[in-house]
């Protein structure tokens, strides 16, 4: 096992890994940028170096900084948590040339997954049901003509190298097409550097479901069930539960062995997401994430397996030691999640925390590096918590969150905690049979005071 890891990250997820780290016996060095110098990972880890300003790109992206620090302290390996780095193939190549251990996948198998046209047509070769779409990249508006109308309005064009929901564009005739392949372009260039886009058939009222992975270096494969993340605005997830309230046995069986079969073929190693659109009882593959999730800690919860300490233990080499029918699911689990935003216009809302209070009691975790007095920054993203609760039922659950969203306290800042009192209140939600849209039209109805 490593001696000394380093940790690429900031904020909940860099705390999580430490945590991880520490109850293995493990020692942790933190990197930060200026602006973090008193963040509560920094604190807790047991060396940290400064790595440059608050610009991400300039800290938390600088690859030669990050490997000088790893040099210096002498890590073993890096865990590139999520964002920033954690899907980058050449930051995972030039770790591995320094004769440091990467925590995640191979760099080609982080690569095949990093372009979504890629990822698509390997996943369709592995037996995975994928969107409809095109096979391949759209650059002039002859082809996505052509090939908008193989696929049928509406269609949906979306970014090879997309992510967190940028460079998307629906067109629902023709005489749209031009201009939101324009868009996407441009904004798919801007975001990432790459304009290279493709067609999705828009699918109108889908569940987004996706299956958490884990495998060895070794061949053993093992699914942990899904977590349903339809609740989304902007194409961003807010909250996450495990299990779905709309999938029923048989379709979760089908899909999941399907997605181990394709995993274990495909080769990978670690812990990995395989995101699907679910609707009318038919799986479509839209992406696969090659790292660890934001919303992990639910499957922990329903699971009992911590995914960072499996993380480390395959980077290591070592075998996961069970098999699928060991795993048990037990109960229902929520995460919300808690961003220092302004709850109605969603507006971001860095700032000072005034006071802290953390929920506790049973079936309760709170993954936040926050304490009283902390400044949020304002360069980076907004999540700066999230609630995690577990029940034997999902009502159970849904009581228990509400409990425990009441006794929270964050002050100083705005949150997202109200947006999420009412979430959990409405009939809408309680019923379970929410898709990708129900969010975003929950919160016009809000707005305009329904
Ligand atoms: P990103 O990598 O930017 O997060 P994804 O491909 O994971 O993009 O899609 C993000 C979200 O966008 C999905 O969870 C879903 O809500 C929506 N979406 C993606 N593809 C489609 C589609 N073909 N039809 C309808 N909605 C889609």
């Amino acid at each position: 096992m490593f001696e000394k890891v380093l940790i690429a990250n900031r904020g909940e997820i860099a705390l999580r890994i430490h945590r991880a780290c520490r109850e293995m016996g493990i020692k942790t060095v933190a990197i930060h940028s200026t602006v973090d110098a008193d963040a509560m990972h920094v604190r807790l880890a047991d060396e940290s170096v400064c790595i440059g300003p608050p610009a991400a790109q300039h800290s938390y992206l600088n690859i030669p900084a990050i490997i000088s620090a790893a040099e210096i302290t002498g890590a073993d390996a890096i865990h590139p948590g999520y964002g920033f780095l954690s899907e980058n193939a050449r930051f995972a190549s030039i770790v591995e040339e320094h004769g440091i251990a990467f925590i995640g996948p191979k760099p080609e198998h982080i690569r095949a997954m990093g372009d979504k046209v890629v990822a698509k047509a390997t996943m369709k070769k592995l037996g995975v049901p994928v969107t409809p779409g095109s096979d391949g990249p759209v650059s002039d508006s002859f082809t996505a003509r052509r090939e908008a109308e193989r696929i049928g309005y509406p269609v949906l064009i979306k970014a090879a190298a997309g992510g967190g929901g940028r460079g998307m564009r629906v067109a629902r005739a023709v005489s749209e097409l031009d201009s939101a392949l324009a868009q996407a372009r441009a904004e798919a260039g801007g975001a990432f550097g790459d304009d290279t886009v493709y067609l999705e058939k828009y699918l109108d009222r889908p569940r987004h479901i996706e299956i958490q992975i884990l495998a060895d270096s070794h061949g053993a494969v093992v699914h942990l069930g899904e977590r349903d993340c339809s609740l989304q605005r902007r194409h961003q997830k807010i909250l996450e539960e495990s299990p779905s309230p709309g999938l029923n046995a048989g379709d979760r069986a089908k899909i999941c062995g399907r997605v181990v079969e394709a995993i274990r073929q495909f080769g990978y190693r670690g812990v990995g997401t395989v995101e699907m659109l679910y609707q009318d009882g038919q799986f479509y593959f839209i992406e696969m994430n090659t790292r660890l999730q934001v919303e992990h800690p639910v499957t922990e919860a329903v699971t009992g397996i911590d995914l960072v300490r499996e993380q480390l233990r395959v980077a290591a080499g070592e075998t996961l030691g069970y098999r699928q029918e060991d795993i048990a699911f037990q109960g229902h689990a929520i995460e919300c999640r808690v961003n220092a935003e302004n709850p109605e216009t969603f507006a971001p809302a860095p700032g000072r925390i005034a006071e802290f209070h953390a929920p506790g009691g049973l079936g309760v975790r709170m993954d936040s590096g926050l304490y009283s007095g902390y400044r949020v920054p304002p360069n980076y993203d907004s999540l700066i918590a999230k609630l995690i609760v577990h029940g034997r039922t999902r009502n159970e659950c849904l009581m228990r969150l509400k409990r425990a969203l009441e006794e929270t306290v964050i002050g100083g800042v705005l949150t997202t905690i109200p947006l999420h009192q009412a979430v959990i209140a409405d009939p809408g939600f309680i019923d379970g049979a929410y898709d990708i849209r129900w969010l975003e039209s929950f919160v016009a109805r809000r707005r305009d005071g329904g």
